[in-house]
């Protein structure tokens, strides 16, 4: 009995939709819907599994992009971002157009999240962190029992996230890494936005960003 989380890569940005869920329980959720949303709905059913909320940690269109075709299919609640990425969810009509994605409408979640709420997913409680500089809405959601960290487009595999978007910020990204993740158990999994999962720990050791 566990916290238990299936990374499924959605869109051709490859983004890692994370679905969670309580075995004990069923409940489930899915974080950062970016597309592919009637592939993500199967996997999930597959499991035996209906997810009844979507946590989003920022704006960009791979992360947010599918949000409406799924929640128009299987209506359930969006949480987060922070409300300073509002502009990406309205601005989703033309950078899902741009990018040749299939065109999202602009959404409001049901709830706009900020530093220390907190989420559950069955007896699993998340902490909000706000980590503004890829985005300046950005959120990753930490669970301390089971050392799991969902980092969206912040931390990755020796690297960190880009900063060269709109209203993003290199030294505010290095500074909220360092003050609020780099402080956590080094044996804390990270499940990034893309690509191979991490750890505090390895990054703590070999991330080229964070040395010195
Ligand atoms: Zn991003
Ligand atoms: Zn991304």
């Amino acid at each position: 009995m566990a916290l238990q989380f299936q990374i499924m890569p959605v869109t051709p940005f490859r983004q890692n939709c994370t679905l969670l869920w309580d075995d004990n329980s069923g409940e489930a959720i899915f974080t950062d819907v970016g597309g592919d949303s009637g592939f993500l709905w199967q996997e999930a059913q597959a499991l035996g599994l209906s997810p009844q909320a979507v946590w989003l940690t920022h704006g960009h269109l791979d992360h947010a992009g599918g949000v409406v075709a799924l929640t128009q299919e299987h209506p359930m609640p969006v949480l987060g971002p922070h409300p300073d990425d509002e502009f990406l969810l309205q601005a989703l009509p033309q950078t899902t157009a741009e990018f040749g994605f299939p065109v999202s409408p602009a959404f409001t979640p049901e709830r706009w999240l900020a530093e220390g709420e907190q989420l559950r997913v069955g007896a699993y409680v998340f902490d909000v962190l706000h980590i503004p500089g890829h985005t300046p809405g950005h959120v990753v959601f930490h669970c301390a029992a089971e050392k799991l960290l969902i980092a969206g487009d912040v931390l990755f595999y020796e690297t960190i996230g880009r900063t060269d978007f709109p209203r993003g910020n290199h030294q505010d990204l290095i500074d909220n890494i360092r003050n609020k993740l780099l402080v956590l158990p080094d044996d804390t999994r990270v499940i990034p936005g893309h690509g191979r999962m991490t750890t505090i720990g390895h990054e703590r050791v070999y991330n080229p960003f964070l040395q010195g």
